[in-house]
């Protein structure tokens, strides 16, 4: 099977070849600008050291610091953050922010750490990658099995190395410690609006839409909750550990207290599942994404659909919150299908979208209102998605992801002639 980061990288070349943009353009986007490896010497609660590989990608800072999640999991690779890096190079242009992309993890299961072990593992993180990151330069953030508790450790551990105040360092951090409000339920909100505006557009009410729901952390979370106040109904939602189904409809705020309730208190990870519930038929992982429902929302992790489960997807909507959940090869043909999907680049981008608003507030020091910071994603999200709507539809046989990449393409395109080609110099640009 093709690497993540292949597949990531074949995608982009193909969309960049189908867009028309100078093949230059589409070579500097092909490679990471550097990536730091380094192994974290972490003190655990007996007394043992233990090492863990931790890695930071910085994909582009072309339109501006480089800005992307730090993700804690066992299968955390160099490959695999280099691209998430990609795909957030690709997002900060098509929701145009003024950021490069990155992306950063350790190979970890953090729910075998006590919360002890978990700060020295992070504040070790921030250690290692204080020269590399910076307000400036390079801004940290959630991702999976990371939190704001998390990113307030790692604030708190550049500011110690650095003997300065520099809360825009990083984002996602708790309100008390200079983080926005709205930041936390950003990335399940802002694909909980681009799924309404599609639904707008198809004339369709929220109560005839039958949802599934791949995911239930802080993404997956906050769509289901937004989507089942609106009136959608959720048929099934999944975790690690399995999946929940009931036709009748799911109450998300029912599964979210049997979640909450079955937390340990020396962790920050909860130990139970929504599978675990007496409540709910158990289905598995598997059945949850075969479902014939209106709307798929995958929103766990990278390769969810892929050519060995894609002829089973009946879903006629898919919003992509996580990143990177459908292959190269299951996309064409889903493509082909006439599934519509809403690609992760604009589906998921309501968390870098409040995160920049969290570096803005940081670096006026002035905070917003969470109306203010509610609106704001509102507008950005909803300008992106109609000009996505709009190439898609002037344009023959394209994708919605493909009109969103063409709009970052075009982006980087200006800024990288600008900066000076041999077109340019020659001034045979167009
Ligand atoms: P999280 O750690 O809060 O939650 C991850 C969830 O996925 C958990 O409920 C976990 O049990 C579940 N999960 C893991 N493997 C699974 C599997 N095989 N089947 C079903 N569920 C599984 O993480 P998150 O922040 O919600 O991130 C989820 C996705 O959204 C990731 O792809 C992430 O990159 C993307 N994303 C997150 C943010 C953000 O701001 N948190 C922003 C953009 C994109």
């Amino acid at each position: 099977m093709t690497s993540v980061f292949t597949d990531a990288r074949n995608r982009l070349q193909e969309l960049g070849h189908s867009s028309g943009v100078p093949t230059r353009i589409i070579e500097s986007l092909s490679r990471p600008k550097a990536t730091l490896c380094v192994s974290l010497p972490v003190l655990m609660d007996d007394g043992s050291t233990q090492y863990f590989e931790a890695f930071r990608c910085q994909y582009s800072s072309l339109l501006g610091p480089c800005k992307g999640g730090i993700r804690y999991h066992s299968n955390v690779t160099q490959n695999e953050v280099q691209a998430l890096a990609l795909w957030m190079t690709i997002k900060c242009a098509v929701v145009d922010l003024p950021y490069g992309g990155a992306k950063g993890g350790v190979s970890i299961d953090p729910k075998t750490l006590s919360r002890m072990e978990l700060e020295r593992l992070s504040r070790a993180y921030m250690r290692a990658m204080a020269d590399f990151v910076g307000p400036d330069k390079d801004i940290p953030a959630p991702d999976v099995y990371t939190n704001a508790r998390i990113m307030g450790w790692m604030r708190d551990e550049f500011e110690v190395i650095t003997r300065e105040k520099r809360p825009a360092v990083i984002t996602g951090k708790p309100v008390n410690m200079g983080g926005s409000l709205g930041r936390e339920e950003a990335t399940g909100r802002g694909a909980f609006l681009v799924t309404e505006f599609l639904r707008s557009k198809a004339g369709r009410a929220p109560t005839d839409i039958r949802v599934a729901i791949q995911g239930f952390g802080n993404a997956g979370y906050n769509i289901a909750k937004l989507l089942f106040d609106e009136g959608y109904k959720i048929i099934a939602i999944s975790d690690s550990k399995g999946a929940i189904c009931d036709e009748a409809g799911l109450d998300v705020d029912a599964v979210k207290q049997f979640k909450d309730t079955h937390r340990t208190f020396d962790s920050d990870y909860c130990e139970s599942s929504v599978c675990e519930s007496d409540s709910y038929k158990s289905i598995s992982h598997e059945e949850l994404l075969a479902l014939d429902v209106d709307l798929l929302v995958p929103a766990a992790l990278e390769n969810a659909i892929t050519i060995n489960n894609v002829n089973e997807i009946k879903a006629k909507w898919i919003t992509e919150v996580a990143n990177g959940p459908i292959s190269a090869a299951a996309d064409e043909i889903l493509f082909k299908k006439g599934t519509v999907i809403i690609p992760d680049v604009l589906a998921n981008s309501g968390g870098v979208i409040v995160s920049y608003f969290e570096w803005v507030q940081n670096k006026a020091g002035y905070p917003w209102t969470l109306e203010e910071v509610r609106s704001r994603l509102h507008d950005k999200l909803k300008t992106s998605f109609d000009e996505m709507w709009q190439y898609q539809h002037q344009s023959e046989n394209a994708s919605l992801r493909s009109a969103a990449y063409a709009k970052a393409f075009s982006k980087y395109e200006k800024v990288i002639n600008m900066r000076g080609t041999k077109e340019y110099f020659s001034n045979a640009e167009t």
